[in-house]
């Protein structure tokens, strides 16, 4: 804890590095995780990729200062001054509205993506914004973070800017913080990792797994949720799942 007579701009300054920090080992504890695994269940699927993860590993440690500072300021001010809907007593609100809470955080979380991810792929915005996350052909573990540090600040207001006016209860915050990494990584680590009876099920074709967003990554203008297919069949940007992920699951190893 900081002494009471910190002034307020140096302890929101430390408080904000002290939540990068955090995000920081999140990520290498994510990535590092679904990395070691892939070694050992796709053995040789990331040869010839030690200067595209050494390249990601730099963005991400950029994204991490622009996704912790915004974080470590709303959560001093709750913390402070009662900002925000933020709640830690879980008789604030009936229990059914904890669920429900998490899947309005998604919803709106995969809105915000859907439609700033779109419209990054207009050719001029795209040159600035979205690029370094292409740069990874094809992604990994480690892409989950890599982006350019205009797109990381895109994505690193929303949860902030959201708490202000959806009560969520701290728990099923950390539980959507904790979606999101998990989500974030095997998206991007060139496998499915979710069984074939979940990802060609009925509730397969509204959720979003490594086979979609593989897709995005080999042809770009097309699948551009982050967790649902809602917006992208909605739109008509659904182009269904990555044929190189379902051979490779299909194989059980490295993809030809
Ligand atoms: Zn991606
Ligand atoms: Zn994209």
């Amino acid at each position: 804890m900081l002494p009471a007579d910190t002034p307020v701009l140096l302890a929101l300054l430390i408080v904000s590095i002290a939540t990068s920090g955090i995000v920081a080992l999140r990520y290498f504890a994510s990535s590092g995780l679904f990395a070691w695994l892939t070694r050992h269940v796709r053995p040789g699927l990331y040869d010839g990729q030690r200067a595209q993860i050494a390249r990601e590993i730099r963005w991400s440690l950029i994204a991490t200062l622009i996704y912790g500072a915004p974080a470590g300021i709303v959560l001093w001010g709750w913390n402070h001054w009662g900002w925000t809907q933020i709640y830690a007593d879980f008789g604030a609100y009936p229990l059914w509205y904890l669920p429900l809470s998490v899947l309005i955080y998604l919803f709106v979380q995969d809105t915000w993506f859907y439609w700033t991810h779109r419209a990054m792929h207009a050719p001029k915005l795209f040159r600035i914004l979205h690029k370094v996350h292409h740069n990874s052909r094809p992604p990994t573990a480690w892409t989950a973070m890599s982006f350019h540090w205009s797109e990381s600040l895109i994505g690193a207001v929303l949860i902030p800017a959201a708490v202000f006016f959806i009560p969520i209860h701290l728990s099923m915050l950390a539980a959507v913080v904790t979606i999101a990494t998990i989500m974030g990584v095997t998206n991007h680590m060139g496998w499915e990792i979710f069984p074939r009876i979940l990802v060609h099920s009925a509730l397969g074709r509204w959720v979003i797994t490594a086979s979609h967003h593989e897709k995005h990554h080999e042809e770009f203008r097309c699948n551009f949720g982050l967790y649902f297919r809602f917006w992208d069949r909605l739109c008509g940007t659904d182009r269904g799942l990555s044929a190189r992920l379902a051979r490779s699951a299909a194989q059980g190893n490295v993809p030809a």
